[in-house]
């Protein structure tokens, strides 16, 4: 086969938790709960199958459904977005990137990532011929050098991709650096396509700065939200898309050749839970909890860490512990000691490495305490 992605490898989700499995370590590598969804949500799709919700729903998603998304992010960000020209209805967040991306990428479009960056992005822009610039963030902060950003941006940038709260790092953007890349896009025809899959996981009273909420940005943006990291059914695949009309219709062009539609119970399910607003709005403390548990048991191992502003990622420093690359680290921590981890440096172009490693923290109090436990011991 001529490879179309000639630097695409394996996942490091899919490397690293065959290699939990393999070794029976605990798995705090890739992001998901090892808990339950709400039984009420799952009670809902049962009862959506029962009524006969099993055949294709509508392209853009069940209207019911794209209401319920649209009065919320109304809500929450103070946009004036509309059930019928503004969503789409997703297999996750992952489909609804591609898809994005798809529809407006053409051969030699220059698109600006953000590194460490979550791995889906530059394969996605690659497959269409776009070239993409990466700029390296900086630990621990992880904040863009904006002189960097405004040199990087070319008459060739098409679309610039951002993800707060951050995948790998667990940081976030602040107003300031929203309105900063506001105000360096403006009067550009520059897109952006803003990942916010961990829009609900945001911890001490901090504020999410959706691309939602400002006025240049929305006019430009693809924004990409997954259910799966909102209502703990990462396999269920369901996300949604929310973008300006034009881009709307050019992102459905694309989406009803690449699925149509998508799981139309679950769709049914989610607008009903969605009616009560502390289903979503209550996450942030119960994994905020989750965090400070963890994050107390550890205080003393020889892991340094700065607490996650968001999403449910903890970075480790383990500078003090060895010399070796994250990657060499992390297969040893796994084999060895039976605790699988992600080394942050597959996020970054070059390979980058910053002796981080990612660990997953949404996860049951004794898969916790286990895991510290370990970290305690190296
Ligand atoms: N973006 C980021 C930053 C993610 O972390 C993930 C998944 N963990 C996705 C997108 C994909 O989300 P989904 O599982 O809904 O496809
Ligand atoms: N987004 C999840 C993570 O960062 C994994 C998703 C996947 O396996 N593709 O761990």
């Amino acid at each position: 086969v001529h490879t179309k992605l000639p630097n695409t490898e394996t996942s490091i989700f899919s490397v690293m938790s065959k290699m939990a499995n393999e070794y029976n370590a605990l798995n705090l590598s890739q992001g998901f709960p090892n808990f339950e969804s709400d039984p009420e949500l799952i009670a809902l799709v049962e009862r959506a199958m029962i009524n006969g919700h099993n055949q294709y729903a509508p392209m853009p998603g069940d209207i019911f459904l794209r209401e319920r998304i649209i009065e919320k992010t109304n809500t929450l960000h103070n946009s004036n977005y509309t059930s019928e020209e503004n969503i789409t209805v997703t297999a996750g967040a992952t489909q609804a990137i591609f898809t994005a991306i798809a529809a407006t990428i053409h051969r030699n479009d220059e698109v600006i990532i953000f590194t460490p960056a979550y791995d889906c992005y530059a394969p996605s822009v690659e497959l269409f011929g776009g070239v993409v610039k990466a700029i390296q963030l900086k630990a621990p902060h992880f904040t863009p050098d904006w002189n960097i950003v405004k040199d990087t941006i070319t008459d060739k940038t098409k679309m610039v991709i951002i993800n707060t709260p951050h995948n790998p790092t667990g940081t976030i953007w602040s107003e300031e650096d929203m309105l900063t890349l506001q105000s360096l896009l403006k009067n550009t025809n520059i897109l952006l396509l803003s990942d916010e899959v961990y829009e609900h996981l945001i911890y001490d009273n901090a504020i999410h700065y959706s691309a939602a909420k400002f006025e240049d940005l929305r006019q430009r943006s693809f924004i990409t939200a997954s259910f799966g990291k909102t209502f703990h059914n990462t396999g269920w695949k369901m996300g949604y898309c929310i973008a300006p009309k034009e881009l709307t219709k050019e992102f459905q062009k694309v989406h009803q050749y690449n699925v149509f539609s998508v799981n139309a119970p679950i769709q049914k399910a989610l607008a009903t839970y969605l009616n009560d607003a502390s289903h979503y709005l209550k996450l942030s403390d119960f994994y905020q909890q989750k965090r400070d548990f963890f994050l107390k048991q550890i205080q003393s191992s020889r892991f340094k860490f700065t607490p996650a502003k968001g999403t449910y990622f903890q970075s480790l420093d383990f500078s003090e512990i060895t010399t070796e690359s994250d990657v060499v680290f992390a297969e040893r921590l796994t084999k060895d000691y039976g605790l699988a981890t992600i080394p942050t440096s597959v996020f970054n172009k070059n390979k980058e490495d910053f002796k981080l490693l990612r660990v997953c923290f949404a996860k049951t109090d004794n898969t916790l305490e286990k895991a510290a436990s370990i970290l305690n011991s190296i």
